[in-house]
């Protein structure tokens, strides 16, 4: 379904992120894994996808919140891959704190990787989705971003952000074939929330059940092929935020 498309997947390394790498290139794409630091798991997640799939699959270290280190990371990924399709804006991370207390660096942080990061993304790859007249973009934002979580005030509002640029960008492209849409989890088993078994969120999810990574990455995977939506926010949190 996607042979021959190029997905670039930000934070593929681990979690939400390895999961719809592996998933986009089980349906065919050949997949660019941009991570942070643990190079052995982008590798691992990129071998995966070649040896299960038969697809190209390269990881590239890149802080995603550095404006020109990811410039020249999509310049090397367009020489390695020819042209991108997909951009799954996945890479996140968090600093829980409450707001009387909540320190400038941990705001700035968390701003800086899951907001501007996307931007970063979406700015150094739309020109190739202009020229191409084709492009899907997927951000990945949060329920904490519809809906706030106390503890959270940076995050929330980091993925709040995230849904503006979503809505934004796929009202300025779509008339050039690029369509933009976000996912946003709920309480999903991953890294990121571990040793929160006892989190009272919890005991709120309808379906009555902790998300998987796969779970998110099924809903990413839609989107890659759904070519009638554009500017959607498709909750994947057992009903959470209902
Ligand atoms: P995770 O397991 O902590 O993985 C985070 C990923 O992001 C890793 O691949 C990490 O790379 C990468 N990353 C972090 N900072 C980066 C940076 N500055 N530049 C490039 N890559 C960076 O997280 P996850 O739970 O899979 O979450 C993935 C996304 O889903 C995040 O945006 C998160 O906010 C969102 N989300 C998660 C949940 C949940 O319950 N888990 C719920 C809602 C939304 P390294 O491996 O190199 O460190």
């Amino acid at each position: 379904m996607l042979k021959e498309k190029t997905a670039v997947v930000t934070g593929g390394s681990r979690g939400i992120g390895a999961a719809i790498a592996r998933k986009l290139a089980s349906l065919g794409a050949d997949i660019a894994v941009l991570y942070a630091g643990n190079t052995e798991a982008a590798e691992s997640v990129c071998k995966t996808c070649r040896k299960d799939y038969g697809v190209t699959a390269r990881a590239y270290q890149c802080d995603v919140s550095d404006f020109n280190a990811v410039k020249e990371t999509v310049e090397q990924i367009k020489a390695d891959f020819g042209t991108v399709q997909i951009l799954v804006n996945n890479a996140g991370i968090t600093r829980d704190g409450l707001i009387a207390r909540m320190k400038e660096e941990d705001f700035d942080a968390v701003l800086d990787t899951n907001l501007k990061g996307a931007f970063h993304l979406i700015r150094h790859l739309t020109g190739l989705f202009l020229k191409n007249r084709e492009g899907c973009i997927i951000n990945i934002s949060s329920v904490s971003g519809l809906a706030g979580n106390a503890g959270q005030s940076n995050y929330s509002a980091s993925k709040a952000g995230l849904i503006g640029l979503t809505k934004s960008v796929a009202k300025e492209l779509a008339s050039r074939g690029i369509r933009c849409n976000a996912v946003a989890p709920g309480f999903i088993a991953t890294d990121m929330t571990e040793g929160q078994a006892d989190n009272p969120l919890l005991q709120k999810i309808p379906l009555g059940r902790i998300g998987t990574a796969e779970d998110v990455a099924e809903a990413a995977a839609f989107l890659a092929t759904a070519g009638y939506i554009t500017g959607e926010v498709i909750r994947v949190d057992g009903g959470m935020a209902m």
